[in-house]
């Protein structure tokens, strides 16, 4: 049977996530031994940074060699209703299909049959409908999945890229987007980057700090080696 690996640590640094550590010491979020403990905490995650950090985890998920694209959906009560990443259809093999961008003809190419991670969050939906949601991806939409978006009746994208912007295929998604009346809009997180550290987090300790320093000294921090400005190119 298939053994799953499981990352020790996930870093998620504004745009992507990473599950091998460096060693750049570096940390968002206020360590412990500094917080006070009688108030609650101000470095939570904010909606909008729990939103597209969800559609991040969703891409690690993604077997594509190349892009790994997350979405997720939510709806007005911030309730998500929907997530995806991009990945070959259900019951066709990804080990049989293509994951080539390049091919004798298109057919040996992957872009014949992945379904793209908003398709899939529309149709991955826990409600009745998407109607007036906002979805969160890691790319503006292409065109296929703009139609998808627009015909689902979500209302509001947030992308964290737009690096297709002189595509023809985000440029039309961008016109059908004016059309119909859908927003888009750059997320701006403010935290520069989210870590899950499974090695650090200690459920014993009453205080714990996720993806900080535990008491023995062990780092989970310094995974990010990117910024958000060299994700955004
Ligand atoms: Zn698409």
């Amino acid at each position: 049977m298939k053994q799953d690996t499981i990352p020790k640590a996930v870093c998620f640094n504004g745009s992507k996530f990473l599950s091998e550590p460096t060693n750049q010491p570096e940390t968002s979020l206020a360590p412990h031994n500094t917080r006070d403990l009688t108030k609650k905490r101000e470095d939570y995650l904010e909606w909008s940074e729990y939103f597209m950090g969800l559609a991040f985890l969703s891409a690690m998920r993604s077997k594509d060699p190349v892009s790994q694209v997350g979405a997720c959906i939510v709806n007005c009560d911030n309730k998500v209703v929907g997530v995806g990443y991009n990945g070959m259809p259900l019951g066709c093999s990804d080990d049989v299909l293509p994951w080539n961008k390049y091919g004798q003809n298109r057919l040996e190419t992957k872009y014949m049959y992945v379904c793209h991670a908003e398709m899939n969050a529309v149709l991955n939906k826990i409600s009745s409908d998407v109607k007036g949601c906002t979805i969160y991806v890691a790319l503006f939409p292409c065109n296929e999945c703009a139609k998808i978006i627009i015909q689902a009746g979500i209302k509001h994208v947030i992308y964290m890229s737009d690096k297709h912007a002189s595509k023809d295929e985000t440029k039309a998604a961008k016109i059908m987007f004016d059309l119909a009346g859908v927003e888009y809009r750059k997320f701006v997180p403010r935290q520069k980057k989210i870590i899950i550290d499974f090695e650090a987090i200690d459920w014993n300790y009453p205080n714990q700090d996720l993806g900080q320093k535990t008491d023995e000294g062990r780092s989970a921090d310094g995974l990010e080696n990117l910024t958000l400005e060299d994700c955004a190119k």
